[in-house]
């Protein structure tokens, strides 16, 4: 049997198949096979998620194969690329075209159609999910039919839709024109920079900190656009506090080394201080030996019906733990804190919510599970983990 492993190595599967098709009509094809054999199909990214939102006891559909830029007009700043292109590969593209996206998230190792489906995002109140430049989109629907999606009334639900109402083919970006960023990061006691948080989130287009529990320091970062114009696509290398400056699409990712669970949830904005000085505290005092850094970040309200920022300004605070230690406990311990504050959890990160839990969250949950139901009615994309949620 196939094996199919995340990238923390927390969620492995073993199908009975694991394909990759390198086209639109492949992949409606095997759809078409699954439901002629009452069989479930998923569709996989670059497996960065850290929960099960991937595997399918059936079929698992990797889409790196259908990968490349289709259509770019710098004029309306729309792009067309196919749902398995990597972000670093898609960002790419669209900057040889003079386009970018107007924010990133810390990696760009994720699939296109895979950070879009879970909501995936960067930092700044002014600026939503990558979810939220879905223009239009090919699926391949739970028929193996080809459907072309770009009715502003179903977009809001198609944007953060785990592959629950189709698998994207292709996807339509609404872009920027292209822009360079400096890059700032600084380390100050947790207590300065909590001090100064507003200030920062008011000053600076992307501003993000990261507190380090066990040594009190926390380190921040800031992204601003600047005119200057880089010579170069790669930006110098910053390892640590100074700053950069280089092409957006060089300078939002990280480089991510050690691998790691992480769990995440999105609290009103307004909320954001005081979740966080009780994650804080409740770290200090059960769980001292965690070294892995609380992130801070803030993201613009949005229409996706399962966007975490559906409908409100966003705080999101993550915890990470290393990827050879048990996390459950400690995620466990800490998320009644987030829930307490309003949070939604973001959804390729760990949480025990059910589903009354996100109907309670979200006001268009039972509006999203019907359309699922309606485009599914078999549940050939649901899996053992999506179907207690979303049947
Ligand atoms: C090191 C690291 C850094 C991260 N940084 C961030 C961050 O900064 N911000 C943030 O918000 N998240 C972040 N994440 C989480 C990550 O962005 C999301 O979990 C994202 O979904 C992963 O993309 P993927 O391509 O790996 O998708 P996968 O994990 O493979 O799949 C995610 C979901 O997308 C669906 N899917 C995949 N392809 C298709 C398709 N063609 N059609 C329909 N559905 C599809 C899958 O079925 C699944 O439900 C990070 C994760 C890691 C490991």
């Amino acid at each position: 049997m196939p094996t199919w492993t995340n990238w923390s190595g927390s969620v492995t599967a073993t199908p009975r198949q694991l394909c990759s098709p390198a086209s639109e009509e492949e992949v409606a094809a095997i759809v078409r096979e699954a439901a002629a054999s009452g069989r479930s199909v998923r569709a996989a990214g670059s497996g960065h998620s850290f929960v099960p939102v991937v595997p399918a006891d059936d079929v698992i559909l990797s889409l790196d194969a259908l990968a490349g830029l289709l259509d770019a007009d710098p004029a309306s700043g729309r792009a067309t690329l196919f749902a398995g292109t990597k972000l670093r590969d898609a960002t790419r593209l669209l900057w040889e075209r003079g386009l970018a996206l107007p924010n990133q998230g810390d990696v760009d190792t994720q699939a296109l159609a895979g950070a879009i489906a879970t909501g995936t995002h960067g930092t700044g109140p002014a600026y939503g999910s990558i979810s939220t430049r879905l223009a239009a989109a090919r699926v391949v629907t739970a028929d193996g039919a080809l459907l072309d999606v770009d009715d502003p009334a179903l977009l809001p639900a198609f944007r953060v839709s785990l592959g629950l109402l189709g698998i994207f083919t292709r996807i339509t970006l609404a872009c920027v024109p292209r822009y360079a960023l400096r890059e700032r990061v600084w380390q100050h006691p947790i207590d300065a920079c909590l001090e100064e948080l507003a200030a920062n989130i008011a000053a600076n287009d992307h501003y993000e900190f990261f507190w380090f529990p066990r040594s009190g320091i926390a380190e921040s970062k800031s992204l601003n656009p600047v005119d200057e114009i880089p010579e170069r696509e790669e930006p110098p290398p910053l390892d640590g506090p100074g700053e950069r400056t280089g092409w957006s699409h060089r300078i939002y990712p990280s480089a991510r080394d050690l691998r790691f669970n992480e769990m995440e949830y999105a609290v009103p904005a307004e909320a954001g201080p005081a979740c966080f000085a009780a994650v804080r505290q409740r770290m200090v005092e059960r769980h001292p030996k965690v070294g892995w850094p609380v992130e801070y970040r803030t993201l613009a309200a949005d229409d996706a019906w399962l966007s975490p920022a559906f409908g409100r300004p966003t705080v999101t605070i993550s915890v990470h733990q290393a990827a050879e230690r048990p996390y459950r406990e400690f995620f466990t311990d800490l998320e009644p804190i987030f829930r307490d504050f309003g949070g939604r959890p973001h959804w390729g990160k760990f949480h025990t919510c059910a589903r009354a839990d996100l109907a309670a969250m979200y006001p268009r949950f039972e509006a999203f599970c019907a359309l699922r139901r309606q485009l599914d009615p078999a549940g050939r994309f649901l899996s053992p983990y999506l179907a207690p949620l979303f049947a």
